[in-house]
């Protein structure tokens, strides 16, 4: 069955009469055009909490372009048959006149870690995420937010936040679910063309190519190396960036000496990908 969608004030009086019956509330926030990634989010809260909000929200403040915003997937029907097989509660679907009724003059920018990696491509793209998250806490005061690796410098912005500003959401993370071939799944693989499909797993091969260097104890300059390198033999892709960062700070790691992220972004024809893994040195 299909979940009850609402607005701010509708959420908030579900949300009110779960708390009172006693049930922990959680919250998937989401772009929509949902597929297995945002079901392995959705099940684990499911599996955690006594009541599960997810948020269908395209959010206009995390864009960098306009065109990337306009052509963005939207199903919601589709999305209310996925959340209703997941046993969803609500789904939080309001319209940006609802989120942004004035022009917004409040906004939360994560210094550091925001920075580097997507934070240096699309300038702004992580003061709208934080914000709007911030936005989505005091919406819904979910007592769990969930939140996918495959986003993991999001997820590292979103972690300093609630520590920064002593926000008593739990953030748990997810990793990331992928296709059979190791592409990463996102909203963004429905824009490939066939072509771009076939070529597209060359980036999870990639940083696989380049953990491995880590593991074995190289330094994240042969790291970036190995991945470049096989990238550079797929002729479709173009790559922005492929960094060696430490997974807390998101800053760039010269010899990784514990868990390190490698993290790349690349376009395959006029979409943009992007992708990570976890790794640390095999001990000696
Ligand atoms: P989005 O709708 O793309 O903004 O993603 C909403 C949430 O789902 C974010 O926390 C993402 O990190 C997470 N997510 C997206 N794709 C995946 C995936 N392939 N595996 C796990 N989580 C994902």
């Amino acid at each position: 069955m299909r979940p009850p969608v609402e607005g701010i004030p509708g959420v908030r009086q579900r949300v009110a009469g779960a708390r009172a019956a006693g049930r922990s509330i959680a919250l998937v926030p989401t772009m929509g055009a949902l597929h297995a990634g945002h079901g392995a989010l959705i099940d684990r809260a499911r599996a955690e909490c006594g009541f599960v909000a997810v948020s269908v929200f395209v959010n206009p403040t995390q864009f960098d372009r306009k065109d990337d915003y306009d052509r963005y997937p939207r199903k919601l029907d589709a999305d209310l048959d996925f959340c209703g097989a997941r046993g969803v509660d609500v789904v939080f679907a309001p319209e940006p006149g609802e989120m942004y009724p004035e022009p917004q003059r409040t906004y939360i920018e994560v210094a550091g870690v925001s920075e580097r990696l997507c934070g240096e491509f699309r300038p702004g793209h992580f003061r709208g995420v934080a914000t709007v998250v911030a936005k989505l806490f005091n919406i819904v005061s979910p007592d769990a937010a969930y939140f996918g690796e495959k986003d993991a410098q999001q997820l590292a912005v979103i972690q300093t936040m609630v520590r920064d500003l002593n926000m008593t959401v739990e953030i748990r993370h997810v990793p990331t679910v992928r296709e059979a071939d190791g592409l990463a799944l996102s909203s963004r693989n429905q824009r490939l063309s066939a072509e771009e499909r076939r070529a597209a797993p060359v980036l999870y091969k990639a940083l696989q190519a380049a953990a491995e260097r880590v593991r074995a104890g190289g330094d994240s300059a042969e790291a970036r190396r190995a991945a470049l390198d096989l990238i550079a033999r797929e002729p479709l892709a173009r790559v922005e960036y492929l960094e060696v960062v430490d997974s807390r700070s998101m800053l760039p790691v010269e010899q990784p000496a514990g868990a390190v992220r490698i993290a790349v972004a690349a376009w395959l024809g006029t979409t943009r990908l992007i992708d990570n893994v976890s790794c640390e040195p095999a001990s000696v």
